[in-house]
């Protein structure tokens, strides 16, 4: 199986259009630290709060005090690296940026890049996240979930993100959207069907799949 094969037909079962929305690119870029190590739901929750309380903007953030942002951020887990990360991101874009996300997104797609990777609580995964989401830069996000059902359908195995960023961007057209649209597909696959424990019978991807090639349908971890 060819990638252009899985994306399609992890296309028939999945809808993904509205993966990711959000009413401002600041919001994205709150919302990629929330995210870490937890559930969206759970990064949705605190970013429906700070909305609610008019603290979604770089400013207001800024000028938050760090106890009141914990407290807020608490729902989400790790809320006081969160919280720090989330301030110091404001803090950088109002010093160097006048408070618009745009100033650092429209920069050349590596500088950027290399701009919020100098941020605390920023690595290769939420930088490439902001990026394509916010930035709508073609940057592919090689995130776990993607290694994992690359590795196990036997198109390529590797957990080094950027080999696997390397793989992706050299097989996709370098267009935000598809990018946006291949990931969403690969995650929600792993999310839902492709999970530590893979439910192989429920799968669109099963007769082609090394893994259950492997192991077969006896072996597959039900
Ligand atoms: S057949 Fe099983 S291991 Fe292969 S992609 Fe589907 S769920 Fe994952």
């Amino acid at each position: 199986m060819r990638l252009e094969e899985l994306v399609r037909r992890l296309g028939s079962r999945y809808d993904v259009e509205r993966w990711w929305p959000a009413e401002s690119p600041w919001e994205i870029m709150v919302g990629a630290i929330l995210v870490q190590r937890t559930a969206w739901e759970n990064a949705t929750m605190v970013l429906d709060d700070l909305r609610a309380r008019g603290l979604l903007e770089v400013d207001a953030i800024d000028d938050l005090p760090l106890e009141r942002l914990e407290r807020l951020v608490r729902p989400a887990g790790f809320y006081r690296q969160k919280a720090r990360s989330i301030k110091a991101m404001a803090a950088h874009l109002r010093g160097a940026h006048r408070s618009d996300p745009l100033g650092l997104l429209s920069k050349h797609p590596g500088s950027a890049r290399k701009e919020l990777l100098s941020l605390p609580g920023v690595g290769k995964e939420t930088a490439d996240a902001i990026l394509l989401f916010a930035g709508r830069r073609p940057r592919f996000i090689a995130a776990a979930y993607v290694s994992r059902v690359l590795s196990r359908t036997g198109l390529f195995a590797s957990q080094d993100y950027d080999e696997v960023q390397r793989y992706m961007e050299a097989r996709l057209e370098p267009d935000p959207s598809t990018y946006a649209r291949c990931y969403a597909l690969m995650v929600q696959h792993a999310r839902s069907t492709c999970r530590t424990r893979p439910l192989c019978d429920n799968c669109v991807l099963m007769d082609a799949c090394a893994f259950t090639g492997r192991t077969g349908r006896e072996g597959c971890l039900r």
